[in-house]
């Protein structure tokens, strides 16, 4: 198989981690979770995670300048041999911003997976989480955030043919079934 470059969107709560964990070893690709690289930042108490603490506790966006740079310097290492982007884009500045860093690397998306849950389970599957972002008045912020900066990346990859949208309502291998039936 080819080396795969993808992206997971879909809103908090969707299961995208989850489904990075269970495909990216099919795929034979890293998983690369700005999430994960902001809490690690914040844990480890660098500049960057000091700046992007106060906007990941209220639901906001930390600013595309912090999470670009976050990106691009393991898109360096990583675009060559493929990976699964789980967080990034969130917003059409940023997917523009991915479009050009891949074509400076001569590379290209694969594919872009969509998970669609409905409002009401992606509370419940929050609330029942428990990370320090997860309470209800911050998980109602991250929808509103979803829904008016990150859904409208839904448009922009449909527009280039990269869309494919998953139930994501089921058990986790299920849905990964479904994912792995359409990206292969
Ligand atoms: P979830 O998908 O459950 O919202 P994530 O781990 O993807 O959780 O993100 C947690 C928080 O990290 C977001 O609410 C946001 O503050 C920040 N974050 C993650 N990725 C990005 C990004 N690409 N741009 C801006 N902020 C981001």
């Amino acid at each position: 198989m080819d080396v795969m470059r993808a992206v997971l969107l879909g809103p908090p709560g969707a299961g995208k981690g989850t489904q990075a964990d269970l495909i990216r070893e099919a795929l034979g690709v890293p998983h690369i979770s700005t999430g994960d690289l902001l809490r690690t930042a914040v844990r480890e108490g660098t500049d960057l995670g000091i700046q992007a603490k106060g906007y990941m506790d209220r639901g906001k966006l930390v600013p595309d300048e912090l999470v670009v740079g976050l990106i691009r310097e393991r898109l360096a290492g990583d675009a060559a041999g493929g990976f699964l982007l789980d967080g990034f884009p969130r917003n059409v500045a940023q997917g523009e911003t991915l479009e050009q860093l891949l074509q400076e690397t001569g590379v290209a998306l694969d594919h872009v997976v969509s998970l669609a849950v409905p409002d009401g389970e992606l509370i419940d599957r929050l609330l029942g989480r428990g990370r320090s972002d997860d309470t209800e008045s911050t998980i109602r912020e991250r929808l509103a955030v979803y829904e008016g900066e990150t859904a409208p990346l839904c448009e922009f990859y449909r527009d280039r043919s990269l869309l494919r949208e998953i139930d994501g309502l089921g058990t986790p291998e299920e849905i990964s079934r479904r994912i792995m039936s359409r990206v292969n």
